[in-house]
């Protein structure tokens, strides 16, 4: 088993082996390198006092504040910490420098991220290589106690389940349930920064169970409609196991199993905009004390806005109902919506096939594919601040008949509507 580190987080080691000091690749890097998947960050730690890594990498920034994390060329060096005690389930009370890599590791939170790799062996003291190689995740150490440490870590096991694919080691997803409504305690910003991780994954419906258990109530994100499936999932289970037990085979029953409720969000596309949206729609939740509580500026409030009135208004029935629709700027990609509606409701599925049929037609629906531009709006006479409004009149005209997308028959429109609008 080898890690291959890039050149940066590899002269860092260096570096600071070079200075006497000991120090590790740990976390998500190493954890993905053996999953054999692009690592994002490299974090390494270092056996040493924070004055002593300053010492080593002179150039380092100082960016951790009590942790002592330092960056350099883009790397992260914290040196290895041990901590006691967490009476608010966030925050470290103290953090003790000095530790040992054990101590250091000890501290993480699932086994699959406490390995650490020193350029020629991997320190695996939790098994996390077995666990990666099961694709499983299991905390460091007992369940409860570690999410009763930092309750963002309840959080984090749903969002590895749906970023890594990974199954969940019974205890650990027991101890994350019944703990879940203690995410409440935690600031919005730590779990909007991991929700937004799980919403770029593959697979971020693996957060139902959490959702299902009330976990992001506080941040507006509901749980009813999901309990309420979990509820009846277990019902239709239940039933099973009786009329099996009644002597029917299993090809005799036809027991359909209730969907579950999250699972089109998979097939969202990976746009925060397009799967916030569609997780707020799945779960019934309040898009206004999401974006209150999670601080999503006004922008995205407008994009989801839109997606909403696009929604409501139902799925176009023909390429030119769908050229109607989009006359009101769409600002973000319309393919993208239109695959998330298709997702989430079977009445909006023959809408990607709609829209790829208009863009390959050429037929125009934007301002932009006018035969006549702004500049030369101008030139026909059409005053400055009329223009955006001629340009609507000109495109429904082109909507409804594509063959007037022509200059002379667009100018002569604007010469006659300049004085109307
Ligand atoms: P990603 O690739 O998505 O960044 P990551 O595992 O690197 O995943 P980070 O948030 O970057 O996640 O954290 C880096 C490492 O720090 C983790 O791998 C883990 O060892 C440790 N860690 C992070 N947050 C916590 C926490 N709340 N409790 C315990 N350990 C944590
Ligand atoms: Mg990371």
């Amino acid at each position: 088993m080898t890690i291959v580190i890039p050149e940066k987080p590899a002269a860092a080691l260096a570096q600071l082996r070079h200075a006497g000091i000991r120090a590790w690749a740990v976390g998500g890097a190493v954890r993905d390198s053996l999953l054999g998947r692009p690592a994002e960050d490299w974090d390494l730690t270092a056996a040493c006092m924070p004055g002593q890594l300053a010492a080593a990498l002179p150039e380092a920034k100082p960016i951790g504040g009590a942790y002592g994390t330092v960056s350099w060329h883009g790397v992260e060096i914290t040196p290895c910490r041990a901590e006691a005690g967490y009476t608010d389930h966030r925050h470290p009370d103290s953090v003790c420098f000095g530790g040992s890599l054990e101590t250091d590791l000890a501290r993480r939170d699932f086994t699959v991220n406490a390995m650490a790799w020193d350029g020629e062996a991997l320190t695996d003291p939790y098994h996390g290589a077995a666990d990666l190689a099961a694709r499983r995740l299991r905390c460091v150490g007992a369940p409860e106690v570690r999410f009763g440490e930092d309750a963002l870590r309840i959080l984090r096991l749903f969002r590895f389940a749906g970023t890594l694919d990974f199954d969940i080691d019974e205890p650990t997803r027991a101890a994350a349930l019944a703990l879940a409504p203690s995410l409440a305690t935690v600031s919005a910003e730590r779990v909007r920064g991991e929700l937004n991780k799980a919403m770029k994954g593959e697979r971020p419906s693996r957060l139902g169970p959490l959702l299902a258990a009330g976990g992001l109530e506080a941040f507006g994100l509901a749980g009813k409609r999901l309990a309420a499936q979990a509820q009846e999932t277990a019902g239709t289970k239940e039933a099973a196991e009786t009329v099996k037990a009644a002597g029917f085979s299993g090809a005799q029953l036809k027991m359909p199993a209730p969907a579950d409720l999250l699972a089109p969000l998979d097939a969202v596309p990976q746009s925060l905009l397009c799967r916030w949206w569609a997780l707020i729609h799945l779960t019934g939740s309040d898009a206004h004390k999401c974006a209150e509580a999670f601080c999503f500026g006004r922008s995205f409030c407008k994009d989801f806005a839109r997606l909403d009135d696009w929604f409501d208004a139902g799925c176009p029935q023909d390429v030119h109902a769908l050229k109607l629709a989009l006359l009101a700027p769409v600002p973000f990609s319309a393919a993208d919506a239109a695959e998330t509606f298709a997702a989430i409701s079977p009445a909006f599925a023959p809408l990607p096939a709609l829209y790829a049929a208009l863009r390959k037609s050429g037929e125009p629906y934007q301002k932009e594919q006018l035969a006549i531009t702004a500049p030369e709006l101008m030139v026909e006479g059409v005053p400055g601040r009329c223009i955006g409004r001629v340009q609507q009149c000109l495109l429904k005209a082109v909507i409804d008949t594509p063959e007037m997308n022509n200059y002379p028959t667009l100018a002569q429109m604007a010469r006659s509507l300049k004085h109307m609008v």
